[in-house]
């Protein structure tokens, strides 16, 4: 199958490299034409394991050209949706993509299907994808197929989650446009669920904002256990016995944040709110993940004044095995630091660049430098922490990790 993937980021490339390796013929189109430079060098501005080696594999080829698109039989929007400064979600990117296709459209004599991979509020693909690509003088069921089929990798493990989903969701506007995509997916041992596309968009929204409600709910119960002297993941290790419960995003800690979670939160709260309706635990745990992230500088002022002081930070990536900072509570922890008049030294196997475009200020070292600093915050479980020797420092610790616990002075956020 001759496929095309718009926006070559971690969703697009990964899906591109993917379904490349299942031997279709995939392009990839992309506006950044340093992206495109270095992906056809095989240069990835992205890390993820097992994404090298499956890409040197395959002939994909990426490109800023539109034009590539024709003769794909699917063409999947990959494009990002990031929060406007209201937290509502941001189309923009879509709507250009929408636009670039349609335009492609108009000239197109055979049947295609385009499908929307990228995250989305309910609604979008039929009130704002389908008629832009209308614009074309096309219709939708008749010239054209469409689908809303999210993706649900992990940063990470994006190649193997994609490879082994746990579920695939077809959204479709009619049986056609759900047929043509089915086999890209019918090889995977995953359950298929069909259904209309309203639905698949809050499928994708309500999987992950229900994710957020789990960490911040875990979180909530550690700062009570830390109070009363309970080991929150004692707690966590016995309510995952009941499989009603699982065990699965029950670790408490600093927060959670990524280019999924806090984003897809603020964008369900907007559109809830568009609706007239108050969603009050999305609210909550909202609030709640941002105020976790604060407890770590809290903590440290409980034992030193930080104005002066120079904090080492251990982890800048929202979570190990990426380098990506998008809503990292590192991101909150440095902010706070810095205001109380903190320097901070930092350190991340492959973070670092992208936090310096944040906080140029901050002096990025290596990790024995970071372990000389007045005290030391752990924010990523990356595990070379777990070798780490925290003999004499103080530490607090956002991450669980426990051999931190041998520092002179150790806090957990939540324990
Ligand atoms: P990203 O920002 O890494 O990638 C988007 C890419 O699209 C960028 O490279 C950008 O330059 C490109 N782009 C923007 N406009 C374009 C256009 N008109 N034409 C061609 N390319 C264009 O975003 P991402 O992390 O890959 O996420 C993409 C979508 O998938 C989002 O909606 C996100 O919520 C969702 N998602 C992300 C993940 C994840 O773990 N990152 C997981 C599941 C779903």
């Amino acid at each position: 199958m001759k496929i095309s993937v718009i926006g070559a980021g971690y969703v697009g490339l990964v899906t591109g490299a993917c379904l490349a390796s299942m031997g279709n013929e995939v392009s990839l189109v992309e506006v950044d034409m340093r992206k495109v430079e270095s992906i056809n060098n095989n240069i990835f501005s992205i890390y993820e394991e097992g994404l090298p080696e499956l890409m040197k594999g395959t002939d994909i080829v990426a490109t800023t050209d539109y034009n590539v698109i024709n003769g794909a039989g699917i063409i999947f929007i990959c494009t990002g949706t990031p929060s406007n400064p209201d937290g509502s979600m941001s189309l923009e990117q879509i709507k250009q993509a929408a636009g670039e296709i349609g335009d492609l459209l108009r000239t197109r004599g055979d049947y295609c299907v385009v499908a929307v991979k990228s995250t989305v509020v309910p609604g979008t693909t039929d009130e704002v994808v389908i008629p832009i690509l209308e614009r074309s003088g096309k219709k939708a069921g008749r010239d054209f197929g469409v689908c809303m089929s999210p993706e649900f990798l992990r940063e990470g493990r994006a190649v193997y989650d994609f490879m082994h989903p746990a579920r695939v969701i077809i959204g479709e506007f009619d049986r056609r446009s759900g047929d043509t995509l089915l086999p890209l997916y019918e090889q995977f041992k995953a359950p298929i669920l069909r259904t209309d596309i309203k639905t698949a968009e809050m499928i994708k929204l309500a999987s992950n904002t229900f994710l957020a409600n789990k960490i911040s709910f875990i979180n909530e119960i550690g700062n009570i256990c830390k109070r009363m002297g309970i080991d929150v993941f004692e707690v966590a290790k016995g309510m995952a016995l009941d499989e009603r419960i699982g065990n699965k995003f029950l670790n408490a800690g600093v927060g959670f944040g990524g280019s999924c979670l806090p984003k897809d939160l603020r964008a369900l709260i907007a559109r809830a709110t568009e609706y007239g309706y108050n969603p009050g635990i999305l609210k909550e745990v909202l609030h709640l993940n941002d105020k976790q992230a604060l407890i770590p500088v809290d903590l440290l002022k409980k034992h030193i004044p930080l104005n002066g002081a120079t904090v080492g930070l251990l982890g800048l990536a929202f979570k190990p095995g990426t380098d990506d900072i998008r809503d990292s509570r590192a991101i909150l922890v440095a902010g706070a630091l810095l205001k109380e008049g903190a320097s901070i030294l930092a350190y991340d196997p492959m973070a670092a660049n992208n936090f310096k475009n944040i906080f140029p200020e901050i002096k990025y070292s290596s990790i024995e430098d970071v372990m000389k600093s007045d005290a030391v915050v752990i924010l990523t479980e990356w595990e070379e922490f777990s070798a780490l020797d925290y003999r004499g420092k103080i530490v607090i610790d956002g991450r669980r990790i426990n051999k931190a616990r041998e520092a002179r002075i150790y806090e957990g956020v939540c324990w």
